[in-house]
């Protein structure tokens, strides 16, 4: 078999046989074939899709491509959560220790911010000391021990996926159906959880920008995973707007740790996980949805989640005294208000009458994030450091009226440069306007088997 003769094949849009796929993930694990043959495959692969057959194939393979972890020796339920990207998405950091306070397995592989995107890992390294590097036996003690793990994937979970993950970011070919399929599931399946919950974004912020796409991926997501042994449901949610007040790092993990103190404020962050909290129960405990909110909001009311979180610090050599002092958390050298009077007198805004009500039209996920991102909470490179105090704190959502004195955001950064060109281009993620805008539902579709 040539690799030459898979790319003619897929490029003249016809299917690769299991054989074909074998030899693709084979190629790539004993290193021979070279990055143009990959990247020709996978521009191939963008343009032509993949039926469900191949691409079924195609995750088990690159799940077989490294090892395969077996929680049945701890005898309990496992269950996980996934979030497709988004911005302000702090979800995880609330949810794996309130569903762990359940006494259920959560093995949570997360990854890092891609893109315009945060990720569970950057944000967890905030807290001083908090390692996410395991390796599969002490990941295997983590939850025996307390239940729950939150950690980056071990370096044998998925290597095709790694490898092909790098290069599908540096050639245009990441929002393909298969390929995210394969690239999500596989490492899911590898991870050894039995559940799945995915908060499949869809919207400005998010990879899939439109809602039939995300139900394709989510048809997609939902059958690999039932062919694997691992039962998935999708939750598609809006992701126009970011998620919470918090964007960036330990901006977000002071807001997770609000919620699990039982302080509601971001009222679509606590929506969110009691949504997704409550599919998680329902896979795992076979309870009807209602009761299964209830019992996340009371495990956030208690305390119970909050300890989950402070034992999870502790387990995984975090200083756990940044729970009650925020002053623990690495603090920006600069940060700077803006008010709404800053922009309102852009030119943008010269239709907004100043003597009537002024409401947020809109907040623009992928631009916040973007300037998120440049004031050093993500990365544009691979190699590049995080700077976990930058972001942006918002005083204001979608539909909230604002007064010309009010604060709208805080801005926080290292570099006083980069937070004078976020400032000056602000007015492109934030619409302002004189009628009071409808809400936006957050939930927007359930793909349940
Ligand atoms: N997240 C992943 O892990 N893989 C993708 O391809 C997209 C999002």
């Amino acid at each position: 078999m040539r690799f030459l003769d898979l790319i003619i094949k897929k490029r003249n849009g016809e299917e690769l046989n299991e054989e074909e796929i074998k030899y693709f993930i084979n190629s790539i694990i004993n290193k021979d074939v070279p990055d143009y043959q990959v990247s020709s495959l996978l521009m191939a692969i963008y343009f032509n899709g993949m039926s469900f057959k191949e691409t079924s194939i195609l995750t088990r393979e690159m799940a077989n491509s490294g090892t395969i972890c077996d929680l049945s020796f701890i005898n309990i339920p496992s269950v996980d959560k996934h979030s497709t990207g988004g911005v302000g998405d702090k979800i995880s950091i609330i949810l794996a220790p309130l569903i762990a306070s359940f006494d259920i397995i959560v093995p949570m592989m997360s990854g890092r911010g891609l893109g315009h995107t945060g990720g569970t890992l950057d944000k967890l390294e905030s807290i001083p000391g908090f390692n996410v590097y395991y390796k599969k036996d002490d990941f295997y003690n983590l939850l025996k021990n307390n239940k729950v793990a939150m950690i980056g994937q071990t370096e044998d979970i998925a290597p095709a996926d790694k490898y092909l993950y790098a290069l599908r970011d540096a050639t245009g070919t990441v929002e393909s159906i298969p390929l995210i399929t394969s690239s999500i599931m596989s490492k899911k399946i590898a991870e050894g959880t039995k559940n799945l919950v995915i908060d499949l974004k869809v919207g400005k912020g998010a990879f899939m920008k439109d809602i039939k796409k995300a139900r394709e991926l989510g048809k997609f997501l939902i059958e690999t995973g039932k062919l694997n042994g691992v039962n998935t449901i999708c939750i598609l949610t809006d992701m126009n707007e970011p998620l919470g007040y918090a964007i960036g790092n330990s901006l977000e993990v002071i807001e997770s740790i609000e919620i699990m103190k039982g302080n509601f404020y971001a009222t679509d962050v606590l929506e969110l996980t009691l949504e997704l909290g409550a599919y998680m129960l329902y896979l795992t405990k076979k309870i009807s949805i209602d009761i299964a909110k209830e019992m996340c909001l009371e495990n956030l009311k208690n305390g119970k989640a909050l300890q989950k979180f402070k034992e999870i610090i502790i387990k995984q050599n975090g200083n756990s005294h940044v729970i009650d002092d925020y002053n623990l958390f690495k603090k920006s050298k600069y940060k700077k208000d803006i008010y709404i009077s800053d922009i309102l007198n852009q030119k943008e805004n010269i239709s907004i009458k100043k003597d009537k009500k002024i409401y947020i039209e809109s907040l623009d996920a992928y631009k916040l994030g973007i300037f998120s991102c440049l004031l050093g909470a993500g990365r544009t490179k691979k190699e590049d450091k995080i700077d976990h105090s930058a972001g942006i704190l918002l005083y204001k959502k979608r539909g909230d009226e604002i007064k010309p004195d009010e604060k709208l955001l805080t801005i926080f950064s290292d570099d006083e440069s980069k937070i004078e060109e976020v400032k000056n281009n602000l007015i492109e993620a934030i619409k302002l306007c004189n009628n009071k805008p409808k809400k936006n539902n957050l939930i927007l579709d359930k793909l349940i088997n």
